[in-house]
């Protein structure tokens, strides 16, 4: 049988790299979208022949569906047109690779329609974990997890027996800033964050490494990926990005997973479980690299990773805050409106002055917690 995909956020980064493992093992590619962007999703359209393209931005599908005139592929405009691609009767499996909250919807409407999903849209998770899980067992779905760490989890679980895990440990590369004190930060700018030293990434996940809201994050992922509470999560700086992850069993025995910083790893294996093809990502060579090394975070200069666990324990609408606080802060900061370190500060104070309840959550409520947390930062600058 052929696998058959809808590729959200088909421009970005991750959604690149999908269409490359796509192409190399004949995945069909059903229905692509993007932000507003029109250039690269023709391509795209071009090359792979979806039947359906959708773009967000209604006027840009306009001038798509112009381009495209000369092929039999629809081109639909607006949220609708997504949630169509996440809902498309072929695909088998959506690959989840939008920016931000915005993918919730489209990750919620692609389970009510029965697919499996590759996610590598984290934002899903640490906004509407406790929904999305819910559903996914309403409608019987699978969730193959892109995001490196998550996937070397997922990767290292495979072989062990149920409730044998005793903890996580995620590895994380410091991003462009690890070893910098606070004073050292005051003053850096937009394209000294975006300088990773490993991964090439989006930008709003380049500036979440640099801040470390990118672990607080993926603890929170985790947490729901792998049913783990908070203190069952450790974070190891790892700067050669070599090691993806790691898990600690009862035996306290500890499994890795290794490979080279190519995400390509990942997503192919989120498509392809549980087979193991071959990639378009090179070879590990440890004798070059010689040695690696490990180190504790500083969670004073980097203040988003303890606050995501804060917000993490407190559960409820805490992790939607946090999550919300930090999409508004980091486009403050691309804007150059604000300072870098003022992101962490943004996301304290709103995860501190938040007194929602910790209840049972609806999608209702997440939504528009979301969009208080981020229209009070957006506003006030
Ligand atoms: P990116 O900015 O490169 O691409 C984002 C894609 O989403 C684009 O196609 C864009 O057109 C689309 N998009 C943006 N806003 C949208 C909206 N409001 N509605 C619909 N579509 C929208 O981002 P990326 O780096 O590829 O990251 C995508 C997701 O994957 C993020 O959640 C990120 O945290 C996660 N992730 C990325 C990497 C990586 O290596 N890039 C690694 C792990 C996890
Ligand atoms: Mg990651």
């Amino acid at each position: 049988m052929t696998k058959t995909i809808s590729v959200l956020g088909s421009t970005g980064s991750i959604g690149v790299q999908t269409l490359e493992v796509a192409a190399m093992h004949r995945i069909r590619v059903c229905a692509l979208t993007a932000n507003r962007s029109t250039g690269l999703l023709e391509q795209q359209a071009r090359q792979f022949r979806p039947a359906m393209v959708a773009l967000l931005d209604e006027a840009a599908a306009g001038q798509l569906r112009a381009a495209l005139a000369d092929t039999d592929i629809r081109v639909y405009g607006g949220a609708e047109g997504i949630r169509a691609a996440a809902q498309f009767p072929e695909t088998d499996t959506v690959v989840n690779a939008i920016v931000g909250v915005a993918g919730l919807l489209p990750t919620l409407a692609a389970i009510e329609a029965g697919k499996n999903l590759a996610l590598a849209n984290k934002e899903t998770l640490v906004a509407g974990g406790s929904i999305v899980r819910k559903a996914m067992q309403q409608h019987g779905v699978k969730l193959y997890p892109v995001d490196s760490e998550h996937s070397a989890i997922f990767q290292c679980l495979q072989g062990c027996p149920e409730n044998s895990l005793k903890k996580i440990i995620l590895t994380a590369s410091g991003g462009s800033f690890f070893g910098k004190t606070r004073q050292e930060l005051e003053h850096v700018t937009v394209e000294q964050a975006l300088c990773h030293p490993n991964w090439s990434m989006g930008k709003k996940i380049t500036i979440d490494s640099a801040t470390m809201m990118n672990k607080g994050l993926e603890v929170i992922e985790a947490s729901w990926l792998f049913d783990v509470p908070e203190d069952r999560i450790d974070v190891l700086i790892h700067r050669e990005s070599i090691i993806h992850s790691l898990i600690q069993l009862n035996d306290n025995a500890v499994l890795a997973q290794l490979g080279t910083a190519d995400m390509r790893i990942p997503i192919q294996y989120a498509l392809t479980y549980p087979q193991r093809l071959p990639s378009p990502a090179g070879e590990l060579d440890l004798a070059a690299l010689g040695s690696i090394s490990f180190a504790r975070p500083d969670n004073e200069t980097f203040a988003c990773l303890p606050i995501c666990r804060e917000a993490l324990r407190r559960g409820g609408l805490y992790p939607t805050v946090a999550n919300a606080a930090n999409e508004a802060a980091v486009q403050l900061f691309l804007e150059r409106k604000i300072s870098f370190l003022q992101i962490a500060d943004l996301v304290g104070e709103a995860v501190s002055a938040f007194s929602g309840s910790s209840g049972e959550m609806t999608l209702e409520a997440i939504l528009e917690a979301d969009k208080e947390t981020r229209n009070k930062i957006l506003i006030s600058r």
